[in-house]
């Protein structure tokens, strides 16, 4: 099914130089990019997007974190396109993530794990 998704790519990667390197990756996945911009988010935008963890410890270090610098938010287009992202994108924990994914070739922490992922269209 030919689906949807969100992708960001997240402050640490962009302060990187990786904005490239990651679009490079998904686009030679096959998947197609619908939109794409570059933004600074809100406070209050950072803070609805993350509003499912807002009892969490990490929470404000993410809302702090996701408006340090700008970043990149993406529609990414195509066949079981979110279920593919989450396999380039690999797991939460960088540490945890396999070598050749994204997270597991750039991921600084847990925290700071270069990309953003929807589980839903
Ligand atoms: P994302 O929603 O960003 O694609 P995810 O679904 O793999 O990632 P979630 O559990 O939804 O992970 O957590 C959202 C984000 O919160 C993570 O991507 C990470 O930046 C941060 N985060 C999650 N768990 C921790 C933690 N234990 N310590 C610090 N930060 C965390
Ligand atoms: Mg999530």
């Amino acid at each position: 099914m030919t689906e949807r998704t969100f992708i960001m790519i997240k402050p640490d990667a962009v302060r990187r130089n990786l904005i490239g390197e990651i679009v490079s990756r998904i686009e030679k996945s096959g998947l197609r990019i619908a939109a794409m911009k570059m933004i600074r988010v809100p406070v209050e935008l950072a803070e609805r997007h993350y509003a499912e963890h807002k009892e969490k410890p990490f929470y404000q270090d993410l809302v702090d974190y996701v408006t340090s610098h700008h970043v990149v938010p993406m529609v990414i287009e195509g066949e079981g396109a979110i279920a593919r992202m989450r396999e380039l994108m690999g797991k939460t924990n960088p540490a945890e993530s396999p070598k050749g994914s994204i997270r597991g070739d750039y991921g600084l922490s847990v925290l700071e794990n270069v990309v953003h992922g929807s589980d839903s269209p």
